[in-house]
């Protein structure tokens, strides 16, 4: 094996230039790589574009299509001089300019950010979008964060994907099965994440991410002490380096992905 077929399989990872469409995730997964249709689902919008935005954007790049649901505004993480509910709107404003940038769809449900509960109502309320929007993948928080919205995000989807899928549970729209669900990489988020699926964010695609990130305020540093724009597009050139591309997104997969069943080795 060369450095190079090394750095495109460290540590079992898998490096793609998009995420395909396969079978349901509660079922048995195969090797379609046809773009399918993300949906990313965040607690805040923030943490959507700058963890999930890229993946978006190469997916749409590529023929996909995507959609960038968020629980909450983010208001809460609004500077002194801006009142929190304007600041909400700001940040639904800022999140309308970067997904149609990219060309993906935006959807926001109303909870109230810091407040995001994890319950049968929210899992619902996933779980009809998921069925509305009909994604054949899900990209949201990981588990292991020290924030309760990003924990209860990842709760919700969880539940909201299997729900989906539930021929026999009666909603508003009939059930959905989403092939694959995949984690993403976040700052707040890293407790336990184990990277193993590469996405090659092509320059386009690269360029179209930037761009929206930059519609946020956080991202150029203006609402807080974190380097957003430092981190993420540093973060990008360190999984490029790993998966032998210029720029990539890491994700984790969910653990019922990793079960394959070959005839031989
Ligand atoms: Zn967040």
């Amino acid at each position: 094996m060369n450095r190079r077929s090394f750095a495109q399989s460290v540590g079992g990872a898998v490096a793609l230039s998009a995420l395909g469409r396969s079978s349901s995730v509660w079922n048995k997964s195969s090797s379609d790589s046809t773009p399918g249709k993300i949906m990313a689902i965040t607690a805040h919008p923030g943490d959507g574009l700058f963890t999930m935005g890229a993946a978006l954007a190469q997916q749409i790049e590529r023929g996909g299509a995507g959609t960038l649901m968020c629980l909450s505004l983010g208001e809460r993480g609004a500077p002194k001089d801006i009142p929190v509910q304007q600041y909400g709107e700001m940040q639904r404003t800022a999140t309308q300019k970067a997904t149609h940038l990219l060309g993906a769809e935006a959807k926001f449900l109303a909870y109230p950010d810091a407040e995001i509960p994890f319950n049968e109502e929210s899992s619902l309320a996933v779980c009809d979008a998921i069925r509305e929007y009909k994604p054949d993948v899900v990209v949201t928080h990981w588990s292991g964060s020290w924030h309760k919205d990003h924990q209860n995000c990842h709760l919700i989807v969880r539940d909201a994907v299997f729900y989906a899928g539930l021929g026999t549970m009666a909603r508003s729209h009939p059930a959905h099965s989403v092939s694959k669900i995949f984690y993403a990489e976040n700052w707040e988020d890293a407790s336990n994440f184990l990277a193993d699926t590469y996405i090659d964010i092509e320059a386009a695609a690269y360029e179209k991410w930037l761009q929206a990130c930059d519609f946020y305020p956080m991202w150029r540093g203006q609402t807080g002490f974190f380097r957003y724009n430092d981190y993420y597009s540093a973060l990008s050139v360190m999984r490029g380096c790993l998966s032998g591309c210029k720029h990539a997104v890491a994700l984790m997969s969910d653990p019922s992905q990793r079960i394959s069943r070959p005839r031989s080795l």
